[in-house]
């Protein structure tokens, strides 16, 4: 029977960190009417970590410069999992770049991983990219 609930990985904290469920959190922005749609620099920051842990490889490369994209991503090792976003800092520089200083977690092979990045975003055509990152 169709209750019209929405399904258990839908209602799941978004794995960004936010509070609110994936399907109104970064889902959004990975698919649907509102697609490439995220309203700034930290919105897509969150959702590309989002993207990393569902393997949405499709959104990541959507939403890389296209001067820096790779031709493609390399899946995670086996056994990687990520553990959690944090967000540092986010500055609009004006209307169309901005910068996020970010610190993601993973584990593997049982040993816990940061990566402390200053990541560069740019606006083109009124969709937030990811242009390139220097680590701290
Ligand atoms: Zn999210």
């Amino acid at each position: 029977m169709n209750t019209g609930s929405m399904s258990h990985t839908g209602t799941d904290p978004c794995p960004c960190g936010l509070p609110s469920p994936y399907l109104t959190c970064c889902a959004r922005w990975h698919e649907g009417p509102r697609h490439l749609q995220a309203p700034d620099a930290q919105a897509l920051m969150r959702s590309r970590y989002s993207a990393f842990v569902l393997a949405r490889h499709d959104y990541l490369l959507a939403t890389w410069y296209l001067s820096t994209r790779p031709a493609v991503i390399d899946p995670d090792p086996p056994g990687l999992r990520w553990l959690g976003l944090e967000i540092k800092s986010h500055h609009l520089l004006d209307d169309d770049h901005a910068t996020v200083e970010f610190v993601a977690r993973h584990k593997q092979g049982g040993r816990a991983q940061r990566l402390h990045e200053l990541s560069r975003f740019e606006r083109l055509a009124g969709i937030w990219l990811y242009v390139d990152g220097q680590l701290r």
